[in-house]
């Protein structure tokens, strides 16, 4: 019998998990789970395969959520929303648009599900604004046990913030409640900038709604990005066809496939990464722009195409000297790296495995891209990325590549053995294990409740 391959959107893991689930409702992930416990398996769900790991891989059983894809109720009034796990943010933020409601905050895409984004921590930016979990008000989790668990601030209270970041380790999440917001546009200026001018003017910078910017390596330049929300406005003017035909060729002719052969030709000589780098800022990255529109088109852009990424969070008031090390390590080791490296900025929560826990976060990220999806080394630059990280207190995001296992992620969270506790409640046989949670999370362990 031919397996089911399930391949994550980078094209870099895959499994062929030995049985495959598509269930609807919560009441058949219940019984899914039941006979997974009587069967000894092991299971994991797969949102949409946007992690760029192994965290959704399985190669025994696998729940698909893709049918759980039901809106079950907008409130206006309390500017509300229940849905099925398996839902996207792109299907939600459409839906929310009729009732002129909106997600607060969003990361640079919506095509993962809502589940798959609340499980590693999916942030934006903006320092008044959380990690996306933050707006969730209630969960329903089918647990290790087969147990079906409300949990909100009037229900199970106590595990609310264990579940806002559960690394698909903690159970089967089918339905949420999230608190979200009036529609609204982002006025957004974009615009070149040195790196030192850049940090000198950072904490003015990060008074506005929304502020992000990307370093550009080999360039040695930022493009600053900084938005503000205002009412919903007037839909933006048609384009006409010379219009249309100058930002196909900006956008796509050479931001996307003049690129991507140049980057595919720099895998046979990486030398060439310094002068494409130069060159795309040139084309891309040299011309202040303005634009508006609505919050979702304008939280999201184009990633472009497949690509290994490792991002972590430090104390924000690392920010500065964290970049200038990247910057001098990239030097001095005399790396060729693909740009953009991408710096945001988080509001600090008590979600327990959240890497902003109890502070307010700098995210970098750092990109390798596989140019057709060829796989480019990146080993020694990620990894030194990941000493300068580690060294200023950092925390890896829990969907992207890193190295840490748990040994050493435990000294990164206080809650850490609270959320061991948990984990060892909800799921004692270790149902929801991979090979990734048994890495980052370890096994669960039997503890002596008082
Ligand atoms: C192009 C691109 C851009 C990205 N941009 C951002 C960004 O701006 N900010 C950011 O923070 N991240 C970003 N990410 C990462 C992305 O948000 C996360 O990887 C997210 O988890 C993907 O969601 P998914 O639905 O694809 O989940 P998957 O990758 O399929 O699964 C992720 C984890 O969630 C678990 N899971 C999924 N659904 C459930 C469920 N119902 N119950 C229990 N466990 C579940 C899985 O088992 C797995 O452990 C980006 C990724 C890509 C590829």
């Amino acid at each position: 019998m031919n397996k089911k391959c399930f391949i994550n959107w980078s094209g870099q893991y895959q499994c062929q998990p030995t049985s495959v689930h598509y269930p609807a409702s919560t009441e058949e992930i219940r019984d899914i789970v039941c006979q997974a416990i009587q069967r000894k398996t092991k299971i994991r769900v797969f949102g949409s395969g946007h992690s760029p790991s192994d965290i959704a891989m399985s190669d025994r059983d696998l729940i698909c959520s893709d049918r759980l894809n039901q809106i079950l109720k907008i409130d206006s009034d309390s500017q509300t929303v229940v849905a099925q796990a398996g839902v996207t943010i792109k299907k939600l933020s459409q839906n929310l648009a009729k009732h002129g409601l909106a997600w607060p905050n969003l990361g640079s895409i919506s095509d993962q599900t809502i589940g798959g984004a609340i499980a590693t921590a999916t942030h934006g930016t903006g320092l008044n604004y959380g990690i996306l979990s933050t707006i969730i008000q209630e969960i329903t989790l089918v647990t290790g046990l087969g147990e079906i668990l409300k949990i909100s601030l009037n229900e199970n209270s106590e595990l609310l913030n264990v579940v806002r970041c559960h690394i698909g380790s903690l159970g089967v999440v089918t339905e949420l409640k999230l608190q979200v917001t009036q529609e609204f546009d982002l006025e957004v200026r974009e615009k070149p900038e040195t790196l030192e001018n850049v940090l000198e003017k950072l904490p003015e910078s990060l008074q506005a709604d929304h502020y992000r910017f990307w370093y550009l390596p080999h360039a040695d330049r930022v493009w600053e990005w900084s938005a503000t929300r205002k009412p919903p406005g007037e839909t933006a003017l048609r384009q006409n066809f010379c219009q249309r035909f100058q930002s196909w060729y900006q956008e796509k002719l050479i931001g996307y496939y003049t690129f991507e052969f140049l980057l595919y030709l720099a895998t046979y000589n990486p030398g060439l990464i310094a002068s494409i780098n130069r060159w795309y800022v040139q084309q891309m990255f040299s011309k202040s722009k303005q634009s508006r529109g609505n919050s979702v088109s304008q939280f999201n852009f184009n990633c472009l195409f497949k690509q290994q990424v490792n991002e972590w969070a430090i104390p924000i008031e690392h920010t500065s000297e964290a970049i200038f090390k990247i910057r001098q390590m990239i030097q001095e080791k005399n790396y060729q790296v693909h740009l953009p490296i991408e710096v945001r900025f988080v509001k600090g929560d008590d979600i327990w495995l959240s890497p902003c826990q109890g502070r307010d976060s700098c995210y970098i990220g750092v990109i390798t891209y596989m140019p057709y999806g060829k796989l480019v080394d990146c080993q020694g630059y990620f990894k030194d990325y990941e000493k300068i990280m580690a060294n200023l207190d950092g925390r890896p995001h829990w969907a992207k590549r890193f190295g840490p296992d748990a040994e050493k992620l435990e000294k990164s969270y206080p809650y850490w053995n609270d959320f061991q506790k948990v984990r060892y409640r909800l799921d004692p046989d270790n149902l929801f294990s991979n090979s990734y949670s048994d890495r980052v999370l370890g096994k669960p362990q039997k503890f002596v409740f008082s």
